[in-house]
């Protein structure tokens, strides 16, 4: 996702893909951090991880700088490395790889489903062999993968599973919510579900994990000056703990809003034949983080969009294998599933700054540049 083009390049955008939602609220909970005079790592940190890892169900967080960092550390902590083999999904932002990368470890990419881009548990079966340490599934755009198929191959080979929550804070597998799977690792960067700026955390019931993820996050160390293994600096800020936890009581009103919206465009688009609505799959709470569809001519209906005002985002023109830089280092695996997502994805505002109107505003667009007499 690119931060520059969908923050400051659109601006004549009526409606666009993202908006942070941040009022008074959280102006005053980061002009108290400021007049404390801890602005590092302090007691709001330690407030929001009980509050995350309440409202996740798991017993542990731990929060860092950014989803990345939450994935390194989560992966590090479970003591992933070299030699080491971790099975995910090529159609993720390029942090999903990156971060197995960063430990020395190396991506195996299991292709998707094709209706809900998610990891095909099947797939993933067959990409197991004896390096395989972990499966790390992305629930993308805020729908769970498919979690009793992935624990139950989880338990068969004795692996770890760390889940890729960074877009879907509140989702939910079997009433289950994810990032209490196995370790979750989520992001708070402005475009996701919450925000904290940037911003990460760890979610997990295994205290070895949480203990040793804390020290990951502060140079390896417990105790001041002194430093058992290698880490990093990883922390998050007071103030962007006081951020999320003004959000973090927002979210289920944000969520209710986002699925409120990806109904009503459904309700909109449903019947217009060339494009695939998305699909949410039972057992799944769903939070869309993206409400995507599908379409052959995806480019046009960005730009016809684009001319009417309505932004829109491709998550992820090219999948990860493909990255020059994953060419580079020998990757040329064929994922066809995922290449032809990446041709025909294309999402649409259903944030909580979106309104009924607007729903109403990007349906009729749609239906314009469909139907082929106007
Ligand atoms: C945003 C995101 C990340 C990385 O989070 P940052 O906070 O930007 O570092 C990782 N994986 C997925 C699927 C994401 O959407």
């Amino acid at each position: 996702m690119s931060t520059f083009d969908q923050q400051y390049e659109k601006r004549d955008i009526m409606i666009p893909i993202a908006k942070p939602q941040l009022d008074d609220a959280e102006i005053q909970a980061v002009s108290d951090v400021l007049r404390s005079g801890i602005i590092a790592e302090g007691q709001r940190v330690a407030e929001f991880e009980q509050a995350f890892a309440e409202y996740t169900g798991t017993e542990h967080a731990v929060a860092v700088n950014s989803g990345t960092a939450a994935l390194h550390a989560a992966l590090l902590a479970h003591g992933i490395g070299r030699g080491d083999e971790v099975i995910t999904s090529s159609f993720s932002f390029i942090a999903t790889a990156n971060s197995v990368l960063f430990t020395g470890a190396k991506p195996v990419f299991a292709d998707i489903r094709a209706d809900t881009f998610n990891l095909d548990p099947q797939l993933i079966e067959e990409m197991i062999t004896p390096a395989t340490k972990a499966i790390m599934p992305v629930h993308l755009y805020g729908q769970p993968a498919d979690m009793d198929a992935i624990n139950d191959i989880v338990e068969e080979h004795d692996l770890i599973l760390i889940e890729d929550a960074c877009q879907a804070h509140g989702a939910a597998y079997n009433r289950k919510k994810v990032g209490s799977f196995g370790t979750g690792a989520f992001s708070f960067y402005p475009t996701k579900n919450m925000t904290t700026s940037e911003g990460g955390i760890i979610t997990t019931n295994n205290r070895g994990v949480a203990d040793k993820a804390r020290m990951i996050r502060s140079h390896g160390s417990k105790q001041r000056y002194l430093h058992e293994m290698l880490g990093y600096n990883l922390r998050m800020t007071d103030i962007s703990a006081a951020i999320g936890l003004v959000q973090l009581k927002k979210l289920p009103e944000y969520t209710a809003r986002r699925q409120h919206n990806a109904k009503l465009l459904t309700e909109g688009i449903r019947d217009i034949e060339s494009i695939e609505c998305p699909v949410i799959t039972e057992r799944c709470n769903h939070v869309f983080h993206q409400y995507t569809i599908r379409t052959r001519n995806r480019d046009e209906l960005a730009d016809h969009l684009k001319n009417n005002g309505i932004g829109t985002g491709i998550y992820y023109p090219i999948p990860i294998h493909k990255q020059p830089y994953y060419r580079e280092i020998g990757y040329n695996d064929n994922l066809l599933v995922t290449e032809r997502a990446s041709r025909e994805v294309l999402s649409l505002p259903v944030h909580p700054g979106v309104t009924d109107e607007d729903i109403a505003t990007i349906s009729n667009t749609i239906r314009d540049w469909s139907d082929p007499r106007c």
